[in-house]
């Protein structure tokens, strides 16, 4: 397990460990803002870890226990948000540092939260849905104390869903005598759920790519598209690129990748793996080499799935003009600068993946006001913030001579040392 006492340096062994990698852009965007040292010393370690062992009776009688983690990076703006994962290779480095992206990504989009993540260490698909709501329900009940929609507000993540979230709200307002529904976002609309939400990550990916676009001088009618990852982020960015007029050329997934030098016809793909349960084999397309499908030639990039995906041994190979960083983390620091010296345009995770949180932050506020929006006025005040939100950071990059990435990082550093500064240290 890293420590992060002192500033770090990343290695070729140590490159996929994601805590070291947020360090490494902490503290080199620290570094350039001249950031207090206190500031820096708060920041780099989160405000809050906590360990819970849940225990599950399975359906066959047997009892198991299952670990899982809520991490607080910070609540310095706000409460700690940010979403609940249920993996089977789930650590604590890593909810660690995705619960410190969650920090600046809220800071990125300046909406009024810190950062915070969780995490289950299992495999979801290997347990009965009665089996994952006593799971989710006993997870729920061991971090009890620490979440509420004043103090820390989950939200889905990888193999976690809008059901999941109504269990953990369920649980919260049974122990609550009350219903609270701002407890989480992400939830059923019929629940307290914005219009929207489903959409919003994938959404927020193709207003960011468009303003790229646009910097760029090209066109979404001429690009062409690769999307690793078909779920959640990249299913619902390639549904809404496609409808816009871009070319989604291919598709990769973990067990295989669909290929259209045409443009892959997105809606019938989706039924062809609802009824096939895999995206390979699509009459609409050709398979092809899932490791090699990254390194096709493109406009548009948009890894969509895990962690390290563009790293040192590969990020030379990439052929895109733009990369829209739809994951958390899939680069690693190492790959930083290869893709620069390459001019790859690279829209950040805390940038192009922050439509998600940002529509959570709507979910809650409309959960508080018990006053919904419609799903025009989401969009509307989603691309206003995705827009802005660019223009701040790429227009930062400019006048700094920074990358991209560092200047989200210096943006975001920057608001969240200022809520520290000003409501000092309680003693
Ligand atoms: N899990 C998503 C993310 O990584 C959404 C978090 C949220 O809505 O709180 O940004």
């Amino acid at each position: 397990m890293a420590t992060y006492a002192a500033p770090v340096s990343i290695s070729y062994e140590n490159e996929k460990n994601p805590w070291l990698a947020a360090a490494v852009r902490f503290d080199e965007a620290a570094r350039r803002l001249n950031l207090d040292d206190g500031v820096c010393k708060i920041l780099r370690s989160p405000a809050r870890e906590i360990t819970v062992h849940i225990p599950v009776q399975l359906d066959d009688g047997r009892l198991e226990v299952f670990t899982g983690y809520r991490v607080q990076h910070s609540i310095a703006r706000g409460p700690a948000k940010g979403g609940i994962r249920f993996a089977p290779d789930v650590t604590l480095d890593e909810v660690r540092a995705l619960a410190s992206w969650m920090t600046w990504k809220c800071a990125v989009v300046n909406i009024p939260f810190g950062g915070g993540k969780g995490g289950v260490i299992v495999d979801p698909h290997l347990l009965s849905d009665t089996e994952l709501e006593k799971l989710t329900r006993r997870y729920t009940a061991e971090i009890i104390d620490f979440i509420g929609p004043e103090k820390d507000v989950p939200a889905p993540d990888v193999n976690t869903n809008a059901q999941i979230m109504a269990w953990i709200m369920d649980t919260y307002s049974m122990h609550s005598r009350q219903t609270v529904t701002a407890v989480v976002t992400g939830k059923p609309e019929a629940l307290g759920g914005s219009r929207g939400r489903p959409e919003a990550t994938g959404r927020g990916c193709m207003i960011v790519t468009l303003q790229a676009l646009k910097r760029l001088g090209l066109s979404p009618e001429s690009a062409r598209v690769v999307i690793q990852g078909f779920g959640n982020v990249g299913g619902m960015a390639a549904k809404l690129m496609k409808k816009i007029g871009f070319k989604i050329v291919c598709i990769v997934e973990y067990d295989g990748a669909v290929y259209n030098a045409h443009g892959l016809d997105i809606a019938g793909l989706e039924k062809h793996r609802k009824e096939t349960g895999s995206i390979t084999g699509f009459a609409g397309g050709e398979d092809m080499d899932k490791g090699e499908a990254m390194f096709l030639p493109c406009d548009v990039l948009i890894p969509a799935a895990t962690e390290n995906v563009v790293t040192s041994s590969n990020a030379e190979r990439l052929r895109c003009r733009i990369l829209c960083e739809g994951a958390n983390g899939p680069t690693t620091p190492l790959a930083d600068q290869i893709l620069e010296d390459k001019k790859v345009f690279v829209i950040p995770d805390i940038l192009a993946n922050a439509g998600g949180v940002t529509v959570s932050y709507f979910e809650w506020v409309q959960d508080r006001q018990g006053f919904f929006w419609t799903e025009k006025a989401v969009n509307e005040q989603l691309e206003q913030i995705m827009v802005d939100s660019f223009d701040s950071i790429v227009g930062y990059a400019d006048q700094h001579r920074v990358n991209n990435r560092t200047a989200a990082y210096m943006v975001a550093l920057d608001r969240v040392a200022a809520a520290i500064k000003l409501r000092g240290i309680y003693a």
